[in-house]
């Protein structure tokens, strides 16, 4: 949680929970295409989305999108105050811009003003690719935080104090360093992120590391977890970071399974999909096992509420490390939906 707390329409980045979000990859001029892609967002969990605004029409094409979605919209702009004034006067909720690259300190300040007078912050998005030559001598983690820096006073300077900042790189030991180092240097809210973290794979263990690791040690107010791929699966991996590091505030089915050795009786990877699947859209907090043998079975699952410890033809159905039930082997994924349906926490 940062000391600073900063409101994007109805959320607040900074308080106690964390902020998941995504970006279209959709032509922002096509208005019906990218409502289309933000409302699959808002229904996977996305809570706050970004859309690039390179162009004015992009700029005015904004205002219908905003008319028909549910979630704020950021408008992404580089290097030009007249279209972040644009994206302003059409329904941007936050401006993602560097202010010290639109020119004159008169503009930064017109537009930090034109801001303020809306109640519409600034993240100011520092990338380790596209760092300023004047940057050039330092390391690139150093080169971050001083950009960010830099920055951030230009807007303090200006009155304006509304800001998210992110600090992201492809290389995520340097983003995680950049980010420690901002936590401790500024008050305000961190949106956090690795940046081109690659196809689905790849993307997912650079993201989990990075953002997780950041999260795990309290830095983190908003994120954005960055694949080559569907913008829905960036919010699916976003929750389950959130999951891993105990800060999904939702209630949800945790489904745990043993990775199968030569001990193992029952298709374990088949059951804990088919219970997984079952479960996805269930609101209780409930751990489920999927073990493959009885030897270690229930011993191994210890914390999980119930689950089910393969045997040859029968297996052992049990609940808080008990045994309830031995089942035959084609009975046990209506056993394990029974006891999801009667759970009660
Ligand atoms: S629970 Fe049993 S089957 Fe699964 S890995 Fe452990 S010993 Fe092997």
């Amino acid at each position: 949680m940062s000391e600073k707390k900063v409101k994007v329409g109805n959320l607040v980045i900074g308080g106690k929970d964390i902020i998941v979000q995504s970006m279209t990859n959709t032509k922002t001029t096509d208005i019906d295409g990218t409502v289309k892609q933000i409302l699959e967002l808002e229904k996977a969990g996305c809570e706050l989305v970004r859309c690039s605004i390179p162009d004015k029409e992009s700029g005015l094409a904004l205002k219908h999108i905003v008319e028909q979605v549910n979630i704020p919209v950021v408008a992404d702009i580089h290097f030009s105050s007249s279209l972040a004034i644009l994206a302003a006067d059409n329904g941007a909720a936050k401006i993602r811009i560097n202010p010290g690259n639109i020119g004159s300190l008169d503009k930064v300040r017109y537009l930090a003003d034109y801001l303020k007078e809306r109640n519409i912050p600034i993240r100011i998005g520092v990338n380790g690719g596209s760092l300023d030559k004047k940057y050039k001598d330092l390391n690139q983690v150093d080169g971050m935080v001083q950009s960010a820096l830099e920055h951030v006073h230009l807007l303090e300077d200006c009155n304006f104090n509304d800001i998210v900042i992110s600090c992201k790189s492809s290389n995520v030991f340097n983003m995680i360093n950049a980010y420690r180092k901002l936590h401790d240097l500024v008050p305000y809210p961190l949106h956090i992120g690795v940046t081109e973290a690659g196809t689905y794979t790849q993307g997912l263990i650079k993201n989990s590391i990075g953002i997780g690791g950041l999260l795990v040690d309290g830095i983190g107010d908003t994120i954005r977890v960055s694949l080559t791929d569907e913008p829905v699966k960036e919010i699916y991996a976003a929750q389950n970071i959130l999951k891993a590091c105990n800060l999904y505030n939702k209630p949800y089915c945790e489904i745990v399974s043993c990775p199968t050795c030569a001990r193992t009786e029952i298709n374990v990877q088949g059951y804990a999909d088919q219970i997984a699947e079952y479960c996805k859209d269930v609101k209780k907090n409930i751990k489920i096992a999927v073990m493959g043998c009885i030897v270690n079975g229930i011993g191994e699952s210890e914390g999980s509420d119930f689950g089910v410890a393969g045997g040859q033809d029968k297996s052992i159905i049990f609940k808080d490390g008990k045994q309830i039930a031995l089942v035959p082997n084609d009975q046990i994924l209506d056993k394990l939906k029974e006891l999801v349906d009667n759970f009660n926490g």
